[in-house]
């Protein structure tokens, strides 16, 4: 799944979550969590996520969106990259303690390398984040909250009538 453009390697962005006050089309994890999601393979998906290669550090640390109590230095304050995908040094916290799901694509990715990040992902560089196919994901699988499906349902009524 991996591609270029123009020349430059693409690396597929997963795992970032809505930045307060930011149009970025992004969501809180909560609108994935999925209790029992993969449980049987959940152990080798969360070391997969924890052995990708740092590609960018940032000067702060993350924070658990969840405020579960974990310090912001296990949240991690890198991207790690598989040289095909690239997520939040703390994506695997997400997954492990919060039932956030991931998309398929991804995990079908870890399950053809047998949950093994490649050696060459030590040269990919994180220059260029491809989003597109994140935000979608995103947005067709993220659980609404019961009020705002409400909502919608009213306002489907209020367009019928
Ligand atoms: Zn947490």
């Amino acid at each position: 799944m991996a591609y270029k453009l123009a020349g430059v390697l693409m690396l597929i962005a997963i795992g970032y979550w809505h930045v307060p006050g930011e149009q970025d089309g992004l969501f809180h994890p909560r609108s994935f969590v999925s209790k029992g999601w993969l449980a049987h393979e959940r152990d080798a998906v969360c070391k997969y996520l924890a052995s990708g290669e740092r590609c960018t550090e940032y000067l702060g640390y993350s924070a658990c969106r969840f405020s579960c109590g974990i310090t912001d230095d296990l949240m991690g304050n890198a991207d790690l990259t598989d040289g095909v995908w690239v997520w939040p040094e703390g994506l695997s916290h997400y997954v492990s303690r919060h039932n956030v799901m991931l998309p398929e694509e991804f995990i079908l990715h870890m399950r053809k390398c047998s949950y093994t990040v490649a050696p060459e992902a030590r040269h990919a560089s994180n220059d260029q984040q491809d989003f597109a196919f994140w935000v979608e994901w995103c947005r067709l699988n993220r659980k609404q909250s019961i009020l705002s499906r409400f909502f919608l349902k009213f306002s489907d009524i209020g367009r019928r009538g």
